[in-house]
Formats: C-alpha cells, sequence, structure tokens
C-alpha cells in the first residue's frame, strides 16, 4: 500500500481522529485488482480536513467531501455521515456522526465496506470478507428498502456482478425482476457510466447477455442482437443501439456513425479505408472478422490516403475548370477515384492531362 496514502490517515489519527480507506479501494485491493480513486472516510470535519492536511478550501465540494488530485491518485475524504430518508432517489439531508459503523450501513453492497487503517490491517464489519470469497453481492440491510432508495444500485450491483463474475443475491435478483421499471428514473449519464464499466470489461458478452436474460433491454433503452467481442469500446458501441438520449460525445458519435457504415456494407474496400482511415476500418473489420494484416496491407498500398497526398493544389485545378470553384468538389472525387482504382497516376502531368480530356 503506497505510503502516503496512509501518511494521510497517520496525520488525521495525529490530531486524534479516525481515518480508514474505504469501500471499492480496499475491494480491489483484497482482490488483487490495482485502482487510483481512493476514498477516505474519517470523522474529522471538513474544515478540520482541510487544516491539518494544509489544503486548499476548494478542495471541499457541495457534498462535504475533501477532494486532493495527485498524478496518480484521485482522493476523496469523506466525514462519517448518517442520510435521513431518501426523496426522489437522495437523502433529503445529511448528518456528521462519530460511529463509522452507522456510516457503512449507508452504503450499497457488504463487498464495499471494508476498510484499511494506517496500519494496512484490514477491518470488516459486515462479513464483506465471507461474501468476497463467496464471490456474492449482497445489499448490506434490507435489500428491497437499499435499492428502491437508489436504482442506479441495481445497476451497480450487475456491474460489480459482471466484471467480478460474481453472482447476485437472490433478493437482488427478485428485486429486479419485480420492480425493473424502475431503472427507468436513472439517469442516461449514470447509466452509460455503468454500461461503460461493463463494456470495457473482459466479461463484457456475459454481461450483454445477463442484461439480456434479465429483461432489462428496454428499460435501458438499449438493444442488440449479435455483438461481436471486440476489446474496444467504439467497436461495441456500434453494435448496439442506444436511445438518443444516452451522452455520447460528438466524437464518439461520429465514429460510431462511420463504423456502422462500414459494418453496414459488410467489407472492407480501398474507398472505405481511403475515406474513413485505417482506424475505424480496423475496428469494422474486427467486427466483420477481417484480420488487422490484410487490412493494414491494404491501407498501406493505397496510393493516396488523403487529398492533400494529391499531386494537384486547388488553384491548378480552378484554373483548369475556367477559373471557376463551382464544382471543385466532384473534381477532387472524380481525380480520388480514377487514383484509387489505379486507372489514373498520382502524377502532376498525368493529373492536369486528365482534368484537360
Ligand atoms: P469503482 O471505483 O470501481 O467504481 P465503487 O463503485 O465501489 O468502485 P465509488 O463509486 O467511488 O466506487 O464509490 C465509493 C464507495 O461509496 C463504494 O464502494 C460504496 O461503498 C459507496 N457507494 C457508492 N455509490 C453508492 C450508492 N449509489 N449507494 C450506496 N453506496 C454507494
Amino acid at each position: 500500500m503506497d505510503k502516503k496514502i496512509l501518511n494521510i490517515l497517520k496525520k488525521l489519527e495525529k490530531y486524534g481522529y479516525k481515518a480508514y480507506i474505504v469501500g471499492g479501494f480496499v475491494r480491489d485491493y483484497i482482490l488483487g485488482i490495482e485502482s487510483n480513486d481512493i476514498d477516505i472516510c474519517t470523522n474529522a470535519l471538513p474544515k478540520d480536513v482541510i487544516n491539518i492536511l494544509k489544503l486548499d478550501k476548494t478542495t471541499k465540494d457541495n457534498y462535504g467531501s475533501v477532494n486532493i488530485r495527485t498524478k496518480k491518485y484521485n482522493i476523496d475524504i469523506t466525514t462519517f455521515r448518517k442520510e435521513s430518508e431518501y426523496i426522489n432517489h437522495r437523502p433529503k439531508s445529511i448528518s456528521y456522526i462519530k460511529d463509522i459503523k452507522e456510516d457503512l450501513k449507508r452504503r450499497d453492497f457488504t463487498i464495499n465496506t471494508l476498510l484499511m487503517n494506517s496500519n494496512e490491517e484490514i477491518l470488516d464489519y459486515y462479513n464483506a470478507l465471507e461474501d468476497i470469497n463467496n464471490k456474492k453481492i449482497k445489499c448490506i440491510i434490507n435489500t428491497h428498502d437499499k435499492l428502491s432508495e437508489d436504482p442506479l444500485r441495481i445497476l451497480r450491483a450487475l456491474r460489480l456482478s459482471i466484471i467480478y463474475d460474481f453472482k447476485i443475491d437472490d433478493e437482488i435478483l427478485d428485486f429486479i425482476k419485480n420492480n425493473k421499471s424502475i431503472i427507468k428514473e436513472i439517469s442516461y449519464f449514470r447509466r452509460k457510466e455503468e454500461l461503460d464499466k461493463i463494456l470495457i470489461s473482459k466479461n463484457r458478452i456475459k454481461g450483454l447477455n445477463l442484461l439480456k436474460k434479465l429483461n432489462l433491454l428496454k428499460v435501458l433503452e438499449i438493444n442488440f442482437n449479435n455483438v461481436k467481442d471486440t476489446n474496444d469500446i467504439i467497436g461495441i458501441y456500434s453494435q448496439i443501439n442506444f436511445c438518443e438520449k444516452y451522452p455520447f460525445t460528438k466524437n464518439e458519435q461520429d465514429l460510431i456513425k462511420k463504423i456502422k457504415e462500414v459494418i453496414k456494407q459488410g467489407s472492407i474496400t480501398i474507398e472505405t479505408l481511403y475515406k474513413y482511415g485505417l482506424y475505424i476500418n480496423l475496428v469494422a473489420g474486427n467486427i466483420l472478422d477481417i484480420d488487422n494484416i490484410t487490412i493494414n496491407k491494404m491501407y498501406n498500398a493505397l496510393p493516396i490516403k488523403s487529398r492533400k497526398d494529391i499531386k494537384i493544389n486547388t488553384q491548378s485545378i480552378v484554373k483548369l475548370n475556367n477559373n471557376c470553384y463551382n464544382n471543385i468538389n466532384e473534381i477532387y472525387e472524380l481525380i480520388e477515384d480514377n487514383i484509387l482504382k489505379g486507372i489514373l497516376n498520382n502524377k502532376n502531368k498525368d493529373i492536369i492531362k486528365f482534368l484537360r480530356k
């Protein structure tokens, strides 16, 4: 365990406070998975954390957590808290408390309740180690209340079970079966965040099949048939239809559209390579079962890879076009098409001759 992180705990302890690493980081540590997201919980108030660790006031967020970013870690330090009843899937209020066990109770699953102290000892108040050993995702207390309070926990349970190959407790499965419509209340941002974690894991195909088996595609507003495994997430996205409200970036949308076009065409050609470039064709080729070596060879053999490579400039084309700019793009397309098909040599004098004709 990184001494710098343990030192944060030690500094808080020096001032008489309790401090532990909690949640996902400790779970992953036990599973032998490296993580750079660290949650620390303490009974020190945010203002005390800021003073003791000599931090800037702006490190405190609106929810009473203090955030430290280092090159390697994203560290959140949160004061032990109790949540009031939930309204619209959020606690109406929170209050700071002294008892760590009470803080752990507000969390979702047993496996997320492990603590590590400054001596690197693991504290296990809710039998998390047993559940990790038995590969089980189980709510800490009352499954029905936990999942109704915050339906995001349904997706978190599915995500954790898929990426770790853990079984989901029957009570959670029963709840999902009988209450799947509350998944609609999860924001599209959160849905995508959880789906992304599933889709980048090695178990993604199994995960997609589980979502289908549990009849969740409709409520998630996604749809797919046979998804070919590819370790490029954009390649996976391209085989799934997402409701338009999912927050894909412009760049992602553009890449997905292009890959879909190549998949629809069903083959990698000189034209698709020239039009979309190597990356799109490699991803689409992967889905179409066309090997990388063939695609790379085809791409390297292209006589031109973009308009920049054509041995004539726009001014010369305009001049040959009676000083008219109107149909320059079409002329370019004609030149590109002929060069790519091998009908025309990419040489300035040949192109000029071709255009004169
Ligand atoms: P990862 O970092 O791999 O995504 P994680 O989802 O467990 O793991 P965070 O989302 O950073 O990590 O959450 C940190 C901890 O906060 C969790 O381990 C869990 O104890 C608690 N937690 C997070 N989200 C919820 C939630 N919706 N309901 C209850 N507890 C939660």
